[in-house]
């Protein structure tokens, strides 16, 4: 019997926007004993005119939560887009996350290596909602050779673009169970493998069903107004629900 809160489960905001929201993350996530929280100070989005992240700036956020949380309670989870920003979260996030952007900037992968140390537990790398499971493969690869250990990796299948679901993205299962054939541990994303809060919860259930390491799950909490990826974040209840059913829930695998 194994209780899944304490695998490799991720859940947050799209991005960071204010200590008043991730500070109600957090005393959820303390309250479910759930320590990985995305608090992502910069966003790759599709459009300039797009809120980019608060950027450096959110680390004066960061700081306040740590106020209150100890680092063993909450270890964020951030993204680096650029070899300038891998240096300003290095620092501090227990999970380093390369975007599905990203996946195949071999130069960012190249510097992952050098900027870890003993508290990095895990790079998180993401599929390209284009590549190919070989190339997903082939950038961890990188990161191996820049000096990450294989065992702290996360590879993490976000879904892929497709041209039938209604949602114009579909988790690919058979991906993430292929990453893991390769000996690395494996979550996978919901929220932006299903692009709408309704489906969000449901495809997790399915996601967890498949025994893999974990997921990430995007919340905020007024979902209506966050500034990123709104139409799938799910409130904090929701979140919430979804850890009790499915996390807390002993299983027999
Ligand atoms: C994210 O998880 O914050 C994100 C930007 O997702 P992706 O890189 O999968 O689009
Ligand atoms: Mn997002």
């Amino acid at each position: 019997m194994k209780n899944r809160a304490n695998s490799l489960n991720i859940f947050g905001p799209c991005a960071l926007e204010s200590y008043e929201q991730i500070s109600e993350v957090a005393a959820m996530l303390f309250r479910q004993g759930i320590p990985y929280i995305r608090t992502q100070l910069y966003k790759p989005r599709t459009s300039p005119d797009s809120f980019q992240g608060l950027g450096k700036d959110g680390e004066a956020i960061l700081k306040q939560l740590r106020e209150t949380y100890r680092d063993d309670q909450l270890k964020f989870v951030c993204e680096a887009c650029s070899i300038a920003q891998l240096a300003v979260i290095a620092p501090w996030a227990s999970i380093i996350q390369i975007g599905a952007r990203n996946m195949q900037n071999f130069e960012l992968l190249k510097a992952v290596g050098p900027v870890i140390h003993e508290k990095t537990e895990y790079v998180l790398l993401k599929r390209g909602f284009a590549n190919t499971v070989e190339e997903w493969l082939e950038s961890a690869r990188y990161l191996i050779q820049s000096g990450v250990p294989k065992e702290k990796i996360i590879l993490c299948e976000r879904g892929t673009r497709s041209v039938t679901s209604p949602t114009g993205v579909q988790m690919d299962f058979i991906a993430a169970l292929a990453a893991k054939k390769a000996g690395f541990a494996v979550i996978l994303d919901p929220s932006h493998g299903t692009k709408k809060a309704e489906y969000v919860a449901p495809v997790a259930k399915a996601c967890l069903a498949l025994g893999l390491d974990g997921i990430m799950i995007e919340c905020h909490p007024e979902p209506k107004k966050s500034v990123s990826d709104a139409a799938q974040a799910l409130s904090i209840e929701e979140a919430e629900n979804l850890i009790k059913e499915s996390l807390h829930s002993a299983t027999n695998d």
